[in-house]
């Protein structure tokens, strides 16, 4: 059997394939595959030598499982990362890290949004010194237990040596390669950040970006490329460097006694294609644990859709251990949207649950009113404001699953395949909204306080299946 197959149910004219079947290798035997029956979702198990069976798609409400990619566990702080851990969203402040206050606020908002590490810059002396006044602050409040990470640039070296608060202070150290100093230089003084690593117990990311790249290590590979019969692409060779420069800092670290379970790698680049590539390329290359990030990616709408695109290219394919979304600042978007945007990004690919996903139509002509756009965004303003309690009471809650629809196109068929789904009418249709739970219609609403009485039954619900 090949290991990706369409296949035709012989004799079940009626049944349409939704997508290939996927077998992870020729020895399997048990397979499934998504089918479309009049408005009904199906899937079919699928035995070699013995048929098959069609069972309906609310029986399989589970996502298929993402192998990740192995690495060994590196602890930052007491947050654990790698392919035994869940993949961890982290973030950055981008106020002054001598503003104590703006830099504690702002990771307060980053930490409640779900942030489980958070980088601060540390540039200059003040920043240094701020480092365990903040980091106070936080415990004060009741934030100390997540991890801070420094971000160095250029005076790392002298600045951990001049500072022992700050470097004990900080769970990780990141590393820019391209920062550090030229020549010999650039050796002496990363020895000297892991050293203060080693002596502190810390963890190091080393992170190498496209937009500054060792200069060095870019004109050897070039210079060594021209020379070959066959030359590599520019790309390529670009690929090369990044990954070399990501190894090499690595294995040095490791030569200095820094241990394998102490260092996490990235090569962020500003172009999806590049980005996912050279990711692909080192992931092949090493187990080091990887932090993963599109660079420089903008702002808003665009940012969004392309550090999506991005990681989801190679979370999907088990690459990655923590995300970063790099958003430029709108003036009118909180910071904590780069966040929110990673705990999207893993629940849509079914890595991590953080709150009941809610299934909507985007409307269009058949739709009789805006009334189910309300609907959808009122019960999701709900969820939000009720997840806080629901998280303590009811086990499992995030992973609950609600449709709202506006018309009987796919609204009866979203809200079976949902744990609880309402179903709106669409223009024409009777003005009746029945309402589906675990696959079935338990009821119809109509008239006014259609919301009220489908919040009512989605509690009712909530209460029985999580207690
Ligand atoms: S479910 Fe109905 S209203 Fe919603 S997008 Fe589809 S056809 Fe339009």
């Amino acid at each position: 059997m090949n290991s990706s197959s369409l296949f035709t149910i012989i004799g079940v004219p009626s049944f349409r394939p939704l997508g290939s079947l996927r077998a992870s290798s020729q020895k399997e035997s048990k397979l499934t595959a998504r089918l479309y029956h009049a408005d009904n979702i199906c899937k079919i198990k699928f035995t070699v030598g013995t048929g098959f069976k069609l069972v309906p798609i609310s029986e399989f409400k589970e996502m298929p499982t993402i192998e990740r990619r192995q690495t060994p566990t590196v602890m930052i702080g007491n947050v654990a990362l790698g392919s035994a851990h869940p993949v961890r969203i982290q973030s950055m402040t981008n106020t002054p890290t001598a503003d104590v206050k703006a830099t504690a606020r702002q990771t307060i908002e980053l930490i409640e949004a779900g942030s489980e590490m958070v980088r601060w810059t540390i540039n200059d002396d003040s920043a240094a010194k701020a480092v365990p006044e903040i980091i106070k602050v936080l415990s004060d409040k009741g934030y100390g237990s997540t991890p801070i990470t420094g971000d160095f640039h250029f005076n790392g070296h002298t600045l951990l040596e001049k500072h022992p608060q700050c470097a004990g202070a900080l769970a990780k150290y990141r590393i820019n390669p391209g920062n550090v100093g030229k020549g010999d230089r650039h050796n002496e003084n990363f020895a000297r950040i892991i050293k203060i690593a080693i002596e502190n117990g810390k963890a190091v990311r080393v992170g190498v970006n496209w937009g500054s790249l060792d200069q060095e290590l870019v004109t050897d590979l070039m210079n060594k490329n021209a020379a070959l019969k066959n030359p590599k692409g520019f790309n390529d060779v670009m690929y090369d460097a990044m990954t070399q420069s990501a190894l090499t800092n690595a294995q040095y670290a490791q030569e200095l006694g820094l241990g394998k379970e102490r260092i996490v790698l990235s090569v962020k680049m500003s172009v999806l294609q590049d980005m996912v590539a050279v990711y692909l390329h080192l992931a092949q290359k090493c187990d080091y644990v990887l932090h993963l990030g599109l660079t420089e990616a903008g702002g808003d709408t665009r940012g969004i859709a392309s550090s999506s695109a991005a990681l989801a290219i190679l979370l999907q394919q088990g690459i990655g251990d923590t995300i970063r979304v790099s958003l430029t600042p709108q003036p009118d978007v909180p910071r904590l949207r780069e966040v929110e945007v990673c705990r999207h990004i893993l629940q849509s690919l079914g890595l991590r649950y953080f709150q009941p996903t809610i299934t909507s139509c985007p409307g269009c002509g058949r739709t009789s009113s805006d009334y189910f756009q309300y609907l959808a965004k009122d019960i999701s303003e709900y969820i939000k404001q009720k997840m806080p309690l629901w998280k303590k009471e009811f086990q499992g809650i995030e992973k609950l699953k609600i449709a709202v629809m506006g018309c009987v196109v796919n609204g009866p068929g979203e809200s079976r395949h949902a744990d609880i789904g309402i179903s709106l009418p669409g223009a024409s249709e009777e003005p009746i909204a029945p309402v589906y739970t675990d696959g079935k219609q338990t009821a119809t609403l109509k008239g006014e306080g259609i919301k009220e009485e489908f919040i009512r039954i989605l509690e009712d619900y909530i209460a029985r299946k999580y207690s």
